[in-house]
């Protein structure tokens, strides 16, 4: 690793200890380390399958659930979950759907999901949501096309898909909290997809620091107070390991 990267590693690693509120935002590429394929791409696996199937619906569903029991977070997640125990942590707004911020221990309250969750499908009739392993298990016991038991109606997973608009709620709550953190953090982020890419721009505006962490440029770089590229859980551990030892002394 080179000197550059030391001492920008090092700078991340002083506005940690000198904020009070830090929002982390993070998308793909975090996941892309737990092995987890970029589920929103145009294209993606559970994108392509049609309505009326209902067989690969419901294989959909179990594949899901099984592998949201197999993947596990990797370093930069527990890095994330450390900013939590040391109290710095305001909340992470992420564009992922897998939950594994919450599985690193980060408290379920103080994540912000962009784009929905695989934890939970949703009534295409009434709306009304379900956890996923609970409809999994139905298919396992043999009901072949599970449907609301209230009006009947399919289920889809409660994730946004490419191209539809954020939740309306998680997307105020992630402005406020961006427009009053005094350090924003961007981990494993293009900041392709807007408006989800506003918030670091909010948290500019708003008078806060800004480190962007992602392999690869972003619209913002040159916003941006520290610019590291390099992969989350590289750079993410390094930075939390200087922390430590700076808040030690
Ligand atoms: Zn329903």
């Amino acid at each position: 690793m080179g000197s550059e990267l030391e001492e920008r590693i090092d700078e991340v690693a002083e506005l940690i200890v000198n904020s009070k509120r830090v929002v982390v935002f993070t998308g793909a590429g975090m996941s892309t380390e737990s092995g987890i394929p970029d589920f929103r791409s145009p294209g993606g696996t559970w994108t392509r399958v049609k309505p009326d199937d209902s067989k690969k619906r419901a294989w959909r569903m179990l594949s899901m659930l099984r592998m949201m029991e197999l993947v596990q977070p990797n370093p930069a997640h527990y890095a994330i979950a450390e900013l939590e125990k040391l109290g710095k942590l305001d909340c992470v707004i992420t564009q992922n759907v897998d939950g594994l911020h919450q599985k690193a221990g980060v408290p379920e309250e103080k994540v912000i999901e962009l784009h929905g969750s695989l934890k939970w499908v949703k009534c295409l009739g009434c709306g009304r949501r379900y956890a996923t392993e609970e409809i999994a298990r139905r298919i396992e016991q043999g009901v072949e096309e599970p449907t609301c038991d209230d009006c009947g109606g399919m289920f889809k997973s409660a994730t946004i898909s490419f191209g539809e608009p954020m939740p309306v709620k998680e997307a105020k709550e992630a402005e406020r909290r961006s427009r009053s953190c005094d350090l924003m953090i961007v981990i494993g982020s293009s900041l392709a997809v807007f408006p989800a890419a506003w918030m670091p721009v909010y948290a500019k505006e708003s008078g806060a620091k800004l480190v962007i962490i992602n392999v690869g440029d972003t619209p913002i770089d040159r916003h941006a107070d520290v610019r590291i590229s390099e992969s989350a859980g590289k750079a993410m551990s390094k930075v939390m390991e200087r922390v430590k030892s700076k808040l030690a002394t």
